[in-house]
């Protein structure tokens, strides 16, 4: 897992080596297995594990602190961690949100070299709509912890079905003009106490008697095209 914050996720207080080193020289190993791997093996994989996710002069980022390094370069090193398992399925939290837009598409290149170079899988976490209409391939929209809608990402942008998908897709500013978008309405709950029903129905304009009581079934409106909202079921519809 690739975590959100780079400057948390890594501890401030001692340098890259010695956090990286612990990571690949336990990385999918016994405790036995670990200890028989010396040192300067492991520092060759450092090295070459930085190399891997493009970071100039390994040698230097090892005896660095965290600190000492940009957002970019952090996130880097955590991919490199992420990696180290040769995993074949990633999580990426937020990947550039605490970076410049320039650096953010810079790590998600990354990421997408990585799928093509080493045929993982990634699921990316993000709020950002153009990162994910422009780098995935499926999407989950999730609401109160729950997955509202899901389809392929250029039918979900071409035709959102959830109430939810389409108040987000709206909220959008649009640089070729037109209305300024209002948002939508009220607030995220708090997750101790969600809405019963359907956690979405305090902020839904199409909300129904049903959708109070009980949550929405999860069902298929096309092909790979699955939403949890009564509108698309026929109890929805017969609802007053
Ligand atoms: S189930 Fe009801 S409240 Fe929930 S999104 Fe659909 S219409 Fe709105």
């Amino acid at each position: 897992m690739v975590f959100q914050d780079p400057l948390n996720a890594l501890n401030p207080v001692f340098p890259i080596r010695e956090q990286l080193l612990d990571v690949i020289r336990h990385a999918g190993k016994s405790r036995e297995e670990a200890k028989k791997i010396s040192r300067k093996e492991l520092e060759e994989i450092a090295i070459q594990s930085l190399g891997e996710v493009k970071l100039p002069d390994p040698k230097r980022i090892l005896s660095c602190y965290p600190l000492e390094l940009s957002g970019g370069m952090r996130q880097r090193i955590l991919i490199a961690m992420a990696l180290v398992n040769k995993p074949n399925f990633l999580i990426a939290d937020e990947p550039g949100t605490a970076l410049d837009v320039t650096i953010q598409a810079q790590i998600l290149d990354l990421l997408e070299n990585l799928v093509i170079s080493r045929g993982i899988s990634i699921l990316l976490i993000t709020h950002n709509l153009g990162v994910i209409q422009t780098t995935t391939e499926r999407v989950y929209i999730m609401y109160a912890g729950q997955i509202a809608e899901t389809a392929p990402t250029e039918i979900l942008f071409e035709d959102p079905k959830h109430p939810y998908t389409q108040g987000l897709l709206a909220s959008v500013p649009r640089l070729t003009g037109g209305q300024i978008a209002e948002g939508i309405k009220g607030t995220v709950p708090d997750y101790t106490e969600v809405p019963s029903g359907c956690r979405f129905h305090p902020r839904c304009d199409y909300v129904m008697a049903i959708c109070k009581k009980q949550k929405p079934p999860f069902v298929e409106i096309g092909p790979n095209h699955k939403v949890g909202c009564y509108l698309y079921t026929d109890r929805g519809k017969n609802d007053e």
